[in-house]
């Protein structure tokens, strides 16, 4: 006599994980299309497709040498050194930096009226490079792309003082003032800037679907905002590739890429054709 289970195709357990995976991005488009206030909130993961490393992963910018904090810039003329000669030598391959599938599927979202903004603690500016308009990017750390001088404020493109820095200028001033500038960047030791700040956590109190994609959620605000949108009622997923202290918390978790995650997002939602809306 047969036993009842031997005519079942066994089935193998990587198509059994990537059934899983279907059916967590199925969900995911379906909690896009029933919301009406979609936010994504972007970490250094988004950007990894892109060849930039995150803080936190191996390789990542903590393994290979400490951030300045502002105090190194107010008072510290070796580490202000250090980080312009650094800057020489590593900004021009950051200007060559390009958005990955993710950044597109987000920006492509964007357009098409699903996603109503972008709150990021990038500072490497790919989601604008990949379409979205700056109203709709929060840069909750501010932006690598420009310079602030420390007395008058004024903040100068990073290009134009790339350009003093090739020049052999080794600490380059501000051209309106004379003073010392610094990078137009959140630094370690200082708080956010407020507006900023002010229209994330608005976001979060509006949103009805909150994305998290690619970020650790170790440090404030960014361990606090999903817990607000969740708070306030919207739903919270996760996009990332190792865990999170908030999984529990999420309503769906992915554990995964970005990039191919939120490509099959704005596939589900907008259709095959969806990159053309972004070109
Ligand atoms: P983080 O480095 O602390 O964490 C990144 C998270 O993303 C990790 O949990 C990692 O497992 C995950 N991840 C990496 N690649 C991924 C991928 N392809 N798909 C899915 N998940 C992926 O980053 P954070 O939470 O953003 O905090 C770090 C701080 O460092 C930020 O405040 C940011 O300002 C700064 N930072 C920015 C950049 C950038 O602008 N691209 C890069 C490095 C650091
Ligand atoms: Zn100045």
């Amino acid at each position: 006599m047969r036993q009842g289970n031997d005519q079942q195709p066994v089935m193998s357990d990587r198509r059994q994980a990537q059934e899983t995976d279907q059916q967590q991005i199925d969900k995911l488009i379906e909690l896009v299309r029933v919301s009406h206030t979609v936010v994504a909130f972007t970490g250094a993961g988004i950007s990894t497709e892109s060849g930039i490393p995150d803080y936190r992963g191996p390789g990542g910018v903590w393994e290979r040498n400490e951030p300045p904090t502002l105090s190194d810039f107010q008072t510290n003329p070796a580490k202000r050194r250090a980080y312009w000669e650094d800057r020489r030598n590593s900004y021009p391959a950051m200007l060559l930096r390009e958005p990955n599938v993710g950044h597109r599927a987000l920006a492509a979202l964007a357009i098409a009226g699903r996603l109503s903004a972008v709150i990021t603690q990038n500072i490497d500016g790919l989601h604008q490079a990949a379409g979205l308009v700056d109203e709709d990017v929060v840069e909750l750390h501010g932006t690598t792309h420009r310079v602030r001088c420390l007395d008058c404020g004024t903040t100068w493109p990073g290009a134009e003082i790339q350009t003093l820095l090739t020049e052999g200028i080794s600490e380059p001033r501000c051209p309106r003032c004379g003073g010392p500038l610094r990078s137009a960047t959140v630094l370690f030791g200082e708080s956010l800037p407020q507006e900023a700040l002010r229209r994330a956590v608005a976001l979060a109190r509006e949103s009805d679907l909150f994305l998290v994609i690619g970020s650790s959620l170790i440090v404030n605000p960014a361990a606090r905002l999903p817990v607000l949108a969740k708070e306030s009622g919207a739903r919270l997923t996760l996009i990332n590739r190792t865990p999170t202290p908030l999984d529990a918390l999420a309503d769906l978790h992915i554990s995964g890429e970005a990039g191919p995650t939120l490509a099959a997002l704005a596939a589900g939602v907008l259709g095959t054709g969806w990159e053309r809306r972004i070109s």
